[in-house]
């Protein structure tokens, strides 16, 4: 268990909603963030502002210097080879349109296939949609088992070798299920396809490198991971990055314009157009100090430990069912018989008790599990033993709230 000091550097936890305490169990929407990385983007603000690259005068300088270290920050972080492959986007799914629009269109083309699985969030399967649409490609789907996972057969199963993309989540928002992202590249590879990853909530919680995954791209956002909004990543294999047409086009990106020609400056930059997100890529840094010297592996085991617990105690309350296997990461998904998950999560929300419900913006899988809701708890490091157990007490009133009866 982590220290439960982390969470005094939380500002926003420390506040009463509904006159109760606030228990945030919604982290893989959104984490909050620790006063180490409001305090970076206001001393920047305070200090370092300007636009970056062009300027000549120090203020330029200093705010170029520190867009360009988040760069090389995030790149420590993945463990990429070179940070030209660490393009700062908006956020995950900004970066897999990116590679939907750049790669896949110059890539995919009538008849080519592209393997997906049902649990992916819609931003890592309406930008493949769209791009098979636009070119005659078709979208098949990995079969997952019963308990929601990835098998190597199943995987195999629908390649062939019109297989072009293979785009997975490395852990579901929905299941909590962990991919295995470096096998099933393997298998990508073997038929001359790219292997895309949703790490939106793999970043986070868990320690990532690119090259022992030797995925081709992956993607993840700022916000889940104690960061601003508004930032995120895309990581590309410099190969391939170095081979891809811009999809935006403007200011920052160019090397030599004409009337009626340009060209483009070298990546990452060509992939950035316009003034760059330099605040958010400046919070960014900061968050990943902060997550890096607690250690991600003490982060994950924290969380698991927590997600553990929940489960132990959910399984007690009768009319609860679990969605998702047995090995999973630090968030859990539920619905409680007879009762819409809205309503669960509002009568949380009235005990101060904040979880998700709804899709989670993964229809597909919502259908598979014959299911049009269910509600979220997710952990993150600031979360504590006690909380789970207010979480616990708060379903066990909710059940009670609707006067259930078996
Ligand atoms: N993929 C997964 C697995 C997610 O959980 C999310 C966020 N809910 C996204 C993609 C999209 O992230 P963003 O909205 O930050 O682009």
């Amino acid at each position: 268990m982590l220290n439960a000091s982390i969470r005094e550097q939380f500002p926003i936890l420390d506040q009463e909603i509904n006159g109760h305490p606030l228990v945030y169990l919604d982290s893989a929407a959104s984490s909050q963030k620790p006063l180490a990385v409001i305090e970076a983007i206001e001393d920047y603000y305070r200090r370092n502002h300007s636009n970056v690259h062009r300027g000549v005068h120090t203020l330029g300088t200093q705010a170029t210097d520190a867009y360009e270290g988040a760069r090389e920050r995030v790149r420590s972080f993945i463990h990429a080879a070179v940070p030209e492959e660490i393009i700062f986007t908006r956020g995950t799914t900004t970066a897999i349109n990116l590679v939907a629009s750049s790669y896949g269109d110059a890539n995919v083309g009538e008849g080519d296939e592209i393997v997906l699985t049902p649990m992916e969030h819609h931003a890592n399967l309406i930008p493949w949609q769209q791009l098979a649409k636009r070119k005659g490609a078709t979208l098949r789907y990995v079969e997952l088992t019963p308990d929601g996972r990835v098998t190597l057969d199943a995987v195999q199963a629908v390649l062939s070798d019109r297989t072009k993309i293979v785009a997975m989540s490395h852990v579901s928002n929905v299941l909590g299920t962990i991919n295995p992202i470096a096998e099933v590249a393997r298998l990508a590879h073997e038929l001359g396809a790219v292997m895309v990853v949703d790490a939106a909530q793999s970043a986070p919680h868990r320690k990532l490198d690119v090259q022992a995954l030797d995925c081709d791209f992956l993607a993840f956002s700022g916000h889940k991971m104690l960061g601003p909004t508004g930032i995120g990543v895309l990581y590309g294999k410099k190969q391939l990055l170095k081979n891809m047409e811009p999809v935006e086009f403007g200011g920052e990106m160019i090397d030599y314009v004409d009337l009626y020609e340009s060209t483009w400056k070298d990546i990452p930059y060509r992939f950035e157009a316009g003034t760059p997100i330099i605040a958010g890529a400046v919070g960014l840094a900061a968050a990943i100090d902060f997550l890096e010297e607690i250690g991600l592996e003490n982060v994950e085991a924290h969380e698991r430990e927590l997600a553990s617990y929940a489960i132990e105690q959910m399984k007690t309350i009768e009319g609860i069912e679990i969605y998702g296997p047995e090995d999973r990461v630090g968030l859990v998904t539920f619905n409680l018989k007879d009762v819409h998950a809205h309503d669960l999560a509002t009568v949380l929300d009235m005990q101060g008790i904040a979880v998700r419900a709804g899709h989670h913006c993964a229809q597909p899988l919502m259908r598979l599990l014959k299911q049009s809701s269910t509600a979220r708890a997710s952990f993150y490091l600031y979360n504590t033993k006690e909380e789970v157990d207010r979480f616990i007490e708060g379903l066990r009133q909710t059940k009670e709230y609707f006067n259930y009866e078996f």
